[in-house]
């Protein structure tokens, strides 16, 4: 039996539990239902320590989901996410000593720190940024920063990996993916390939893969890696003008800018050979041949000839280009 002391009747007594709406909490409307203690006696209110545990955990969840603040489930995935300890991002956030310690183990966070919180989770950019200011402001070590740095990269290229994905896994094999679901490893190999053996610059990688996929769907009527091509003005591009997240996110290369005249050239530099596995002999003949088709060639010529294609000329600017015209390719 459930018995709690009773002030009034100055014993222990045998507790009835009764429901309680509250509707208004901190100013804000959270109708949550309480449970609360009387003495069955007296009609005493009496106080049950998990009952008032649980009621408020109630009430802080409603109260936190009416004002959309953070949870301290989600700092602790964003710590782990970037193995730092309570300490080190109270340090990088310049908060209050114990600030993210009671925020985990369930405190509210005022509107304005949940706000901050937020935005720097959202964005690693901005993690990043603020944990360089700690560093030179020495509330973290060198070693938490270079930690940071490291992690900060691989979650941006993830991130990014993940973006690509998203646009074309909701694409159905059909004639606007070559009949084959999108596949990342091959299209990150393929990039990392071309990187080693051409010229390869963000404008140039959208014509090659282009002329890869259609080429090999020519000859096998399957595409090599499942991109979805669109036609824009200067070409035909990856869907979504997903280029830049497939360079940005691709571990075979880096990017590097330079002036070219009156333009800016986005140059796409080899990092690591790929594995050889990658492909195999039926993907690298093709690959092969639109290579040394096209080795000599300025991006301008290789330009031209994609605008004299039946696929470019026949699909309207900013629809999807179908590999059913792979079989008019004027070059191979
Ligand atoms: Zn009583």
């Amino acid at each position: 039996m459930n018995m709690l002391y009773c002030d009034n009747c100055k014993e222990d007594r045998e507790i009835v539990i009764k429901k309680n709406m509250l509707r208004m909490f901190k100013g804000v409307e959270v109708n949550v239902e309480e449970q609360i203690a009387f003495c069955i006696e007296c009609g005493n209110e009496l106080v049950d320590k998990e009952l008032e545990k649980d009621n408020l955990s109630k009430i802080y969840k409603k109260y936190r989901d009416v004002c959309d603040l953070i949870s301290g489930q989600e700092i602790v995935e964003f710590r782990q996410k970037h193995g730092l300890s309570q300490r080190e991002l109270t340090c990088i956030l310049d908060l209050g000593k114990m600030t993210i310690n009671r925020y985990e183990n369930g405190s509210l966070p005022s509107k304005s720190n949940s706000q901050l919180l937020r935005h720097v989770f959202n964005n690693e950019e901005v993690f990043l940024a603020q944990s360089k200011k700690a560093y030179e402001a020495g509330r973290i070590k060198e070693k938490t920063y270079k930690k940071i740095e490291a992690n900060s990269h691989g979650i941006t290229k993830y991130n990014l990996m993940k973006q690509v994905i998203d646009s074309m896994i909701i694409e159905k094999p059909s004639e606007y993916n070559g009949f084959k679901s999108f596949d990342y490893d091959k299209t990150e190999c393929l990039i990392g390939y071309l990187s080693k053996r051409v010229n390869l610059t963000i404008t140039s990688v959208n014509k090659y893969l282009w002329y890869i996929d259609f080429a090999y769907f020519k000859k096998y009527t399957k595409s090599l890696t499942g991109i979805v091509y669109i036609k824009e003005k200067y070409g035909p591009v990856v869907k979504e003008r997903m280029y830049d997240s497939l360079v940005v996110s691709n571990r075979y290369v880096e990017t590097h800018e330079e002036e070219d005249g009156d333009f800016r050239r986005k140059s796409i530099l080899n990092l690591t050979e790929i594995d050889s596995a990658c492909f195999n002999e039926k993907e690298l003949e093709i690959i092969n041949l639109v290579i040394d088709s096209f080795k000599d060639l300025r991006v301008k010529d290789i330009s031209d000839l994609s605008h004299k294609e039946k696929a470019w000329m026949e699909t309207e600017l900013k629809e999807k280009i179908s590999y059913s015209y792979a079989f008019d390719l004027i070059r191979f």
